[in-house]
């Protein structure tokens, strides 16, 4: 990979073939329309548009960003059209509200609650490409206004998903020797003078390729090892900066604390995945939807378009915090000592690989589940016809393979007992290093992987094995 990245056409060909699925998935979208949701439903998986990106291209981002980082960033077509835009934009430097990161918790948000759980941009083919269109047209529009990668950095909806998830990752951005960037001359891989070079830029994300320290924020982009590369006065060793193997969730054990922006995105995302893995099952599901379903009925919102708002609110903001809260509250009570915004942002972190393993079991549920619609996907891409020849049952669709439920159930155990060893592992580094009360009133904090984590283990054993 390192080698490849010294190519001026790599990774920027594998930006050009993305851009170009992108715009074909975006016009075969806009061919498939319906305001009937139970139609819809069917549609989704039908329209090879809507089945790509809601069932293969999104939990691919999530996987890739679990097990490799921010590969995505890597070869995303907006980055391409966001810098391009950028060297003849104006090239304001961003204020700080922008650089705080609020403005990703933001726009993930609303697109979770006004597009998914509102507007159904997942279900309705040609909503879903409005939504892409909106996403191209505002990388363009943040380009121009901004310098650099502003919408990387600041804005992209995915942009903590992927940060945070990517300190899982056993792959990490960094330098092959730090003496060879002490005695370095140039700085090229920082430096102004290079900051829109087409091919060959310093890191247009502001970091500084000798001091990074976790995956949080690096692109992949590669374009420090094309500087480094370029600018070599002829100094052994360099290009220095790469992409280097580092041991398993390296990251998430440097214990680094989230931001106020990345706290409200995790705890937010905790909830989403409750969602998406509780609502597989119809036992489960009722349980969940209980709360927000019967908000619905007392407000008389049932059948409105605030009904999607409401649901989004009880269990995306209102469940987690509770949730949240639980093994705060206890340890308090015990008479453990810590505040409420370090236990959010620093014990906040100990989520992340529970809700990581949650991500990577609706995405094998996700992508094995569609598998029978893609027999259909290529003869009639927009999928209209294959849908309605499903619901008349002119259409059959073949079952799915036999392998699939055995692996899929052994799969999603190991991934969450995973999930909650790795969490049990920050709660006894973040234990014995952050707390100032003793130590034995500390079991209440390994709820976060008791409690959360084991609720999504228990509902996985009962739904799977019994
Ligand atoms: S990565 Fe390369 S350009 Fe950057 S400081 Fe090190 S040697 Fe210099
Ligand atoms: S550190 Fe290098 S690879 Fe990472 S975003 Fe900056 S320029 Fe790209």
């Amino acid at each position: 990979m390192n080698r490849l990245f010294r190519f001026w056409w790599f990774p920027l060909l594998l930006q050009v073939i993305t851009l170009v699925v992108f715009v074909l998935l975006i016009v075969d979208g806009f061919a498939a329309d319906t305001n009937n949701m139970a139609f819809a439903k069917i549609l989704r998986n039908t329209n090879l548009a809507n089945l790509i990106v809601w069932s293969y291209w999104w939990p691919v981002i999530i996987i890739s960003a679990i097990f490799l980082g921010r590969i995505w960033c890597m070869v995303c077509p907006m980055e391409l059209l966001t810098s391009l835009a950028a060297r003849v934009g104006l090239k304001y430097k961003p204020n700080g509200f922008v650089r705080s990161g609020w403005i990703i918790t933001l726009f993930y948000i609303v697109i979770l609650f006004v597009g998914i759980h509102t507007l159904s941009i997942h279900r309705v083919p040609f909503r879903m490409s409005i939504y892409l269109l909106a996403l191209l047209t505002s990388t363009v529009i943040v380009g121009l206004i901004f310098r650099r990668n502003t919408f990387c950095a600041y804005i992209c909806p995915v942009g903590h998903l992927l940060g945070l998830y990517a300190r899982l990752a056993p792959f990490g951005w960094s330098t092959g020797n730090m003496l060879i960037c002490r005695r370095c001359k140039d700085h090229s891989c920082t430096a102004s003078a290079n900051a829109y070079v087409f091919q060959g830029r310093s890191c247009g994300v502001d970091l500084d390729p000798a001091h990074i320290d976790d995956n949080t924020n690096c692109l992949l982009c590669g374009q420090c090892i094309k500087s480094c590369d370029h600018n070599n006065p002829g100094i052994e060793g360099r290009p220095n900066p790469g992409w280097f193997v580092r041991p398993w969730f390296k990251d998430i054990f440097a214990l680094k604390p989230m931001t106020a922006a990345q706290t409200v995105f995790c705890l937010v995302v905790s909830g989403f995945v409750v969602y998406e893995l509780f609502t597989e099952w119809n036992v489960t599901k009722g349980l969940l939807l209980w709360l927000p379903d019967n908000i619905n009925m007392l407000l008389g919102t049932e059948n409105t378009w605030s009904h999607g708002l409401i649901k989004s609110l009880t269990l995306f903001v209102i469940l987690p915090i509770l949730v949240w809260l639980l093994p705060y509250g206890l340890f308090r009570s015990v008479g453990g000592k810590l505040s409420i915004e370090e236990f959010f942002s620093v014990f906040g972190i100990a989520f992340i690989p529970i809700m990581a393993a949650a991500h990577l079991v609706k995405a094998l549920l996700k992508t094995t589940s569609r598998i029978p619609y893609w027999e259909n996907a290529f003869t009639d891409p927009v999928g209209v016809e294959s849908a309605r020849g499903i619901l008349d049952k002119s259409l059959q669709l073949a079952p799915l393979p036999a392998w699939r439920d055995p692996a899929v159930t052994v799969m999603s155990l190991v991934l969450v007992f995973c999930g909650i060893a790795v969490s049990t592992v920050v709660i006894r580094k973040l234990t014995m290093t952050q707390l100032r009360s003793p130590e034995c009133r500390a079991w209440a904090l390994y709820l976060i992987p008791g409690l959360y984590g084991g609720a999504f283990a228990v509902v996985i054993c009962l739904w799977r094995l019994f």
